[in-house]
């Protein structure tokens, strides 16, 4: 009989493809000759510089400070000479403010604040140290961790959600953490609790995952957290459809996990905290799972934030066969890069490099009224309809069919027999609508 493990409505079971790296401990990236440390590290405002060309600087020493109340400090991710500060290619797309630094090769240290007075800090002292750090959402949002643990008093969180669904193809990041340091993972956690108050910890995890799951038992069961297994379907790890699997309840349209007492927080965001603020070391590197038929082998690496894409794939063995498509995330929710010259930013969960005869293109068709991309939309969605008026220029119509909604997991376009770029349209309509919002 199969076992049925807890989910949400809709989503899709696509090919895993993480056979490639699910095996391989975490390996340590060597530097690179130079590094680009952008200033948007993080959603919000971009950090201001506070170092200038020809400056000597030290790992984790502050280099750009954050400005206004959603922002975060940017820290050196090595010691070295920063050699320019100027606007370089960015991982989102667009060429945004970076410090370019030279490593000297001797990774010397700043100072180091508060090693092991964690136990005795207040809930208050923790969210300034987790913002000094500079510790943003590691799953991919890269929201400031100190504003989302901040809900407003009349919206307590009674259960925290740790994420460990990772279920986009090909990434295996989240699933070695959780393997290699789960007791990382716990401690972070912890701190998380404490912030919040809240009653119950939860971390889900992907059937798919019986190592990390049996390691992350082990360690939490001494601190009072469950580890619940997951069906393994795309997109478990997205924020609403795990909290609906983990705790029935659902969160409303226009509404935040918190107007339901929920928060959730991604299992690198949570070792990263706890490293942090045990060795005062802030932000400066997060693991990538480096993998896709266009690279010689996959690897999971930890890697410092700012290295280019093109060192972690020489670290990799290179290239293999005729690249001709580089995304940075995995092969449902990635984005598209134009080359390998970009930096590692903490949004970067993986790499993955595709050949030419790994890109099946279908001609497009008209809809079959299928009713394919209504059944997998885990927003409960109608995506024919909305893509549809999106394509005619009625965003009015597309808002009312709750386009804003639409988490862009690409569900609806991978189902499609017709090939209709559907989340192509929405993600459109989205920013259409938003950018009349502003104007009003
Ligand atoms: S409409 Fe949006 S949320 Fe629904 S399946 Fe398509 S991309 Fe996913
Ligand atoms: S899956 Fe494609 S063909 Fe089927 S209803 Fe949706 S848009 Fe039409």
């Amino acid at each position: 009989m199969t076992k049925k493990y807890k989910t949400f409505r809709g989503g899709l079971h696509p090919p895993e493809n993480k056979a490639g790296s699910a095996h391989k401990p975490i390996e340590d990236c060597p530097l690179p000759a130079e590094l680009v440390i952008p200033l948007s590290l993080h959603v919000g405002v971009p950090a201001e510089v506070c170092v200038a060309p020809g400056e000597q600087v030290l790992k984790g020493q502050m280099i750009g400070r954050a400005r206004g109340l959603v922002s975060v400090p940017v820290h050196a991710s090595t010691s070295g000479e920063v050699i320019a500060v100027e606007p370089r290619p960015h991982p989102s797309g667009k060429v945004l403010e970076a410090v370019v630094l030279r490593p000297d090769g001797a990774d010397t240290p700043c100072d180091r604040v508060g090693e092991d007075q964690v136990h005795d800090w207040s809930a208050t002292e923790l969210l300034e140290r987790i913002r000094e750090a500079g510790i943003v959402g590691l799953g991919g949002a890269t929201f400031p961790a100190h504003i989302k643990l901040s809900p407003p008093p009349q919206k307590p969180i009674d259960v925290l959600i740790i994420n460990g669904a990772e279920c986009e193809p090909y990434l295996t990041a989240d699933h070695r953490l959780m393997v290699e340091q789960a007791e990382q993972v716990v401690r972070g956690s912890d701190i998380f609790r404490r912030v919040l108050g809240a009653k119950r910890v939860c971390v889900g995890i992907e059937s798919n995952k019986p190592d990390a799951i049996q390691a992350m038992r082990r360690a939490c069961t001494a601190a009072g957290m469950e580890v619940v297994v997951l069906a393994t379907k795309y997109p478990q790890g997205a924020e609403k459809q795990l909290i609906f699997a983990l705790t029935g309840r659902e969160v409303p349209r226009g509404a935040l996990p918190m107007d339901i007492g929920a928060l959730v927080q991604n299992v690198g965001t949570a070792a990263a905290t706890a490293e942090a603020l045990s060795s005062g070391m802030p932000l400066i590197e997060r693991v990538v799972t480096v993998a896709g038929p266009g690279v010689a082998e996959a690897k999971n690496l930890r890697v410092r934030i700012g290295t280019p894409l093109a060192h972690l794939v020489d670290y990799c063995g290179g290239i293999r066969g005729n690249l001709a498509k580089v995304l940075v995330g995995g092969p449902m929710m990635g984005a598209a890069q134009l080359g390998l010259d970009v930096p590692v930013v903490p949004a970067t969960s993986g790499v993955l490099l595709l050949r030419e005869e790994d890109l099946v293109l279908r001609p497009e068709g008209p809809c079959i009224r299928c009713g394919r991309c209504v059944q997998v939309c885990p927003s409960r969605l109608c995506p024919t309809t909305i893509a549809a008026y999106a394509r005619l220029g009625r965003m009015d119509e597309a808002k009312d069919y709750n386009a804003m909604d639409c988490i862009e997991c690409g569900s609806c376009s991978y189902t499609c027999p017709s090939a209709i770029p559907l989340v192509q349209s929405i993600r459109h309509a989205k920013a259409s609508i938003l950018a009349q919002r502003k104007k009003h």
